[in-house]
């Protein structure tokens, strides 16, 4: 039986329309500069959906049965303006955004994104500093664009990769995409400059492989020895019950326990320390004959989202392709910014609702997640990662 014949998918609960309620401006609670919610997490890093729609149907994220041509994808007046997403990113900088990651949906296929990057590199964080500017992609368009994005200010990219076997990455992104163009893509995207990072010739040039038991986890090792010692950091992640339509269950998961022992096995590892807090991937470096990390051969990453939760650090705010600000990844439902965009806010009373926001934050919903009767974690219910970005 095929991998499709097996995929279970649920009908979609449309809770785009559905929000919380914004707490209101008002002169005498005004909330400004670096804050920290109710569990202690600064806010460090804004992800910002630029376009719900995709050109891939990885059966994990978009599956076809749903995501098919009646769809109803946002209509384009319910997309934030660049100069929107600008004034919106600006007021989350004054509460500690230091990072901003454009992701989708296939942000790519958004229209003259590169005026949106040369919008938010010009922005500077509260210390003065530019902002890390990334983005995720499928890296289908890549090869046609690195080269502007680069020049707008783009710093570095994260291209999402599930095989290298031609046969394993078309099933996975269900559109029969051949794997040469996305190989393509990276090696321009190097060639550009994006593999760089601050000052260093490495370390801006990552992958993401989402592994899915029986699906595409024969293709670990070979994506494992494909990309070391080319400075492309390779990150694997644990399969996630994001969103309600992908048909998520355990048994397709394979915890990133048992990836670096399949790696470990053939090309040692040992552990490395995070290189920041709040960081989503564990480290683990290639060692050399002596045991220690040997630089020239790099390093992967594991995503333990499901396995080993990191919420306690996690510094992680979501805005959604019209406007909502998402507390989690797993988040039922957003806080709509818009109709202060769009009616008589001042900037500072968008700072200020977007900090008090934060500030009643206790999302943690990985950490609870094996406690929760799979109803109240909300499965059925939960927003789609194309719609707010991974
Ligand atoms: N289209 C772009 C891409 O694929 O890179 C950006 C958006 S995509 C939603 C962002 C990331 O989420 C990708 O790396 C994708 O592999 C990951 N992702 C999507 N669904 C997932 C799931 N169910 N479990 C784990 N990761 C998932
Ligand atoms: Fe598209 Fe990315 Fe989702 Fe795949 S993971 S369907 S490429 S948004
Ligand atoms: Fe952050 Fe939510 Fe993921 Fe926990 S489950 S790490 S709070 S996004």
């Amino acid at each position: 039986m095929s991998e499709r014949d097996t995929h279970r998918t649920i009908p979609l609960t449309d809770l785009r329309n559905s929000g919380l309620a914004l707490p209101r401006p008002t002169r005498s609670d005004v909330v400004r500069g670096e804050l920290t919610d109710t569990r202690g997490r600064p806010l460090r890093d804004l992800r910002i959906s630029v376009t719900d729609r995709c050109n891939f149907r990885c059966n994990y994220c978009m599956p076809k049965e749903v995501f098919d041509k009646d769809y109803a994808y946002l209509p384009h007046g319910d997309l934030l303006s660049f100069e929107e997403i600008t004034r919106l990113a600006r007021q989350f900088i004054a509460h500690g955004v230091q990072k901003i990651r454009l992701t989708g949906g296939e942000p790519l296929l958004r229209k003259n994104l590169e005026r949106l990057i040369e919008q938010l590199a010009a922005l500077r964080t509260l210390q003065g500093q530019p902002l890390d500017i990334t983005l995720t992609t499928n890296g289908s368009l890549l090869a046609r664009k690195a080269q502007s994005l680069k020049d707008a200010g783009l710093r570095r990219v994260t291209v999402s990769l599930d095989g290298l076997d031609d046969a394993v990455f078309r099933r996975m992104n269900d559109v029969d995409f051949p794997v040469a163009d996305v190989l393509h893509g990276i090696e321009v995207a190097r060639q550009v400059g994006l593999g760089q990072r601050e000052g260093k010739p490495t370390g801006g040039l990552k992958v993401n492989m989402v592994v899915k038991r029986g699906s595409n986890d024969h293709e670990i090792l070979r994506m494992a020895r494909h990309f070391r010692g080319t400075g492309i950091v390779l990150r694997f992640i644990e399969f996630m019950d994001v969103g309600a339509t992908n048909g998520w269950c355990m048994d397709e998961v394979v915890p990133s326990a048992e990836v670096v022992r399949r790696i470990h096995g053939e090309m040692p590892l040992l552990a490395l320390e995070p290189c920041a807090a709040g960081e989503t991937a564990q480290r683990w470096g290639y060692a050399d004959a002596h045991g220690r990390h040997d630089t020239a051969a790099g390093e992967i990453g594991v995503i333990s989202s499901v396995t080993q939760a990191f919420c306690s650090d996690c510094n992680r705010a979501r805005l959604s392709t019209e406007g909502k600000l998402y507390l989690c990844l797993f988040a039922q439902h957003g806080f709509d910014l818009k109709p202060l965009l769009r009616g008589d806010a001042s900037d500072e009373d968008i700072a200020s609702v977007i900090g008090q926001i934060w500030q009643g934050r206790s999302d943690r919903y990985s950490e609870l997640r094996s406690s929760l009767p799979p109803d109240a974690a909300g499965g059925a219910r939960r927003v789609e990662m194309s719609y707010i970005g991974g």
